[in-house]
């Protein structure tokens, strides 16, 4: 099913992405997540794709798992750097006889390993790149990651913008975008996002902190502020998960209502694999 058309008919839902877990049969708990969410009815699920070349193979094999288990829609993250057209080519062959009918299209991050190197050189440099191989087969519906607090690499939130355009422009149906923990920072992009002229659904990505310490590294390197408010309340409770978890849960309920009092219809779930924080908030919640 075409998450471009599952959106047209439907006014509400949530989505939940995973990571691809080492192995699918061994992987109760992985499989257990799927279930447990499921009962949400997603509008989709998605599974992480990665930019090294580690996941790859898992990221399809856990997109089939998925697919045969349940009755689920399913889109793979895919990243393109480094990628050569054919190797691209094979992937999205290989979804479609799978009926994976959904790509979010990204660029991906250079290699950790590889200090120079020249992204340049690829066969595709930016994600637009993608979206327009992937929009050439006319089969997918094409979602892509958009940035409310600007991409960590771009000169300014003006230019981000402009070459968010350009890549929604290239044949994306929708957005969606990386963790923000103010919806401030959502609200303006929207708003800078409809004066550009972008009118495709834009999914928030909801990332309960379940461990500020954790949370606070991978939000540096994603270009996320994680405001003071959360940091104070949890500062006495970094040794205690259980206590962080539940303020973390407290605060993106705040968060998501907020969001659905400003009418917004979908919300993304950046899960890590656990089931538990995004039951608790969309159970919270009016949707
Ligand atoms: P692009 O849209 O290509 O942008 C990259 C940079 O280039 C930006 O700074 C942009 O402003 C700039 N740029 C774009 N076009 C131009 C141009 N024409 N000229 C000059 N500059 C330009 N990574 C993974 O490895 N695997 C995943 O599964 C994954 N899933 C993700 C899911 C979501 C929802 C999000 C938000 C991110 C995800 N990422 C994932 C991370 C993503 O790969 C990185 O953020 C990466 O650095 C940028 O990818 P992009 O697709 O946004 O790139």
């Amino acid at each position: 099913m075409r998450i471009s058309d599952l959106l047209k008919t439907r006014d509400r839902g949530v989505s939940f992405e995973f990571f691809p877990p080492k192995t699918i049969s061994g992987e109760d708990g992985f499989k257990q997540t799927v279930n447990d969410l499921k009962l949400y009815n997603p509008l989709y699920v998605s599974v992480t794709y990665g930019a090294g070349g580690g996941t790859q193979a898992r990221t399809a094999n856990t997109l089939k798992w998925i697919k045969e288990e349940t009755d689920l829609t399913v889109m793979s993250h895919l990243t393109c750097i480094g990628s050569t057209r054919e190797g691209m080519d094979n992937i999205l062959k290989d979804y479609r006889v799978n009926n994976i009918d959904n790509i979010l299209a990204l660029r991906g991050d250079p290699p950790k390993n590889v200090p120079d190197f020249d992204l340049t050189k690829g066969e595709f440099i930016y994600a637009k790149d993608l979206v327009e191989f992937v929009a050439g087969y006319h089969y997918f519906s094409i979602a892509v990651a958009v940035y409310p607090e600007g991409h960590f690499e771009s000169p300014g939130i003006e230019k981000d913008m402009e070459f968010t355009k350009m890549k929604i422009d290239a044949g994306a149906d929708f957005g969606i975008t990386q963790m923000f923990f103010d919806n401030r920072y959502y609200y303006d992009f929207m708003e800078r996002a409809q004066k550009i002229g972008i009118t495709i659904p834009i999914l928030p990505g909801i990332m309960p902190i379940t461990d500020c310490g954790k949370i606070e590294e991978f939000a540096t390197f994603c270009n996320a502020t994680i405001p003071q408010e959360i940091k104070k309340t949890m500062a006495p409770f970094l040794t205690q998960p259980e206590e962080m978890e539940k303020i973390g849960i407290e605060y993106a309920i705040r968060q998501c209502d907020d969001l659905i009092r400003n009418g917004v219809k979908y919300l993304h779930f950046y899960t890590m694999n656990k089931s538990g924080p995004s039951s608790s908030i969309i159970d919270s919640l009016s949707i």
